[in-house]
């Protein structure tokens, strides 16, 4: 790539899910030109979720038109080694050691960039999303897993082994509930849309309710729902409130599916902030923008990075 980036190039964003794959095409303003979604195969292996990325991203570049396609950003769920373009680990998808930016970029002939799903789209939001222009964000992730993304003077943290972000498994309860990760008492034990959903029904008994089934019944006045969605308010507060007193967010932005409750959550969770911070006030606690779009738009933005161009004139780095 000698020439820099042109007003007519264009980059492809794939987020690769646990149940399903997203992607867009976007310019360099951001906005998706093209989507695509489909169900990601895991249970046909890793192979064929290779395959099917490879093939929604060649879709999107048919997609383009007169622009031209120069790079590809993937983002997925896991262990993310973003300098190696090497996937690590993902228990949700199956794969370990996989070398899936060589991997793609090989099959595609355009250059790969990789980043965690939660980090691309906190950075996302904090790019062109609802934290836009901001310099100190923190993103958390409510969805089937709660994790989050900190920006810091304009900048995306990786941390040192790249695991950053992984404050679902801040210890909310003590000797609380077991976790999936092997600890008791994460806030992801009590607040991501599957630990909401299974608390519930463990204590209503009946068939499984979504969790903005669970926030919904909590509204109406059921007196179960209300207790697992306090519990799960309480422990977003405590989980948070170390990185508010530390990074000082000028927001906090809530994304993931169990966001799309809005208010119900954000009211709740700036309150409770609110009430434990007793010398300064809280952050304010929005919805994030872009919804379940927020990691195939982050994607799109990683993307750009691997021919050394950021989207746009914006505020945040990675
Ligand atoms: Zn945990």
């Amino acid at each position: 790539m000698t020439a820099g980036p042109s007003a007519d190039d264009v980059v492809v964003g794939i987020d690769i899910g646990g149940t399903s794959i997203k992607g867009v095409l976007a310019g360099r303003d951001g906005t998706p030109r093209a989507r695509f979604d489909c169900r990601t195969p895991v249970a046909d292996g890793v192979d064929a979720v290779i395959e099917a990325v490879v093939r929604m991203a060649a879709r999107l570049v048919d997609a383009a038109g007169d622009a031209r396609p120069v790079a590809v950003g993937l983002v997925m769920p896991g262990v993310v080694d973003r300098a190696e373009g090497v996937a690590r680990y993902s228990a949700n998808i199956g794969w370990r050691e996989l070398p899936i930016g060589r991997l793609v970029a090989d099959r595609l002939g355009l250059p790969v960039a990789i980043e965690h799903d939660v980090r691309a789209a906190g950075l996302a939001e904090a790019t062109e999303g609802a934290a836009r222009g901001m310099r100190d964000v923190l993103y958390v992730s409510i969805g089937t897993g709660l994790a989050g993304a900190l920006i810091a003077g304009g900048k995306l943290v990786h941390g040192a082994a790249g695991l950053a972000g992984e404050i679902g498994h801040v210890p909310a309860f003590p000797d609380g509930e077991p976790c999936a990760c092997g600890q008791r008492g994460c806030a992801e034990a009590y607040a991501s849309a599957a630990s909401v959903s299974r608390r519930y029904a463990r204590a209503a008994g009946g068939a499984a309710v979504p969790a903005e089934g669970v926030l919904a019944r909590a509204a109406a006045g059921d007196a179960q729902a209300r207790a697992v969605v306090d519990d799960a308010v309480v422990a977003l507060t405590r989980m948070v409130l170390g990185v508010v007193l530390l990074a000082d967010p000028e927001v906090i932005l809530l994304g993931g599916g169990m966001a799309a409750a809005g208010t119900a959550l954000t009211d709740p969770l700036g309150e409770g902030l609110q009430r434990a911070l007793l010398w300064r006030p809280a952050p304010p606690v929005l919805a994030s923008r872009f919804g379940s779009e927020a990691g195939a738009r982050g994607a799109a933005l990683i993307g750009w990075t691997a021919v050394g161009a950021a989207s746009f004139p914006h505020s945040v780095t990675t």
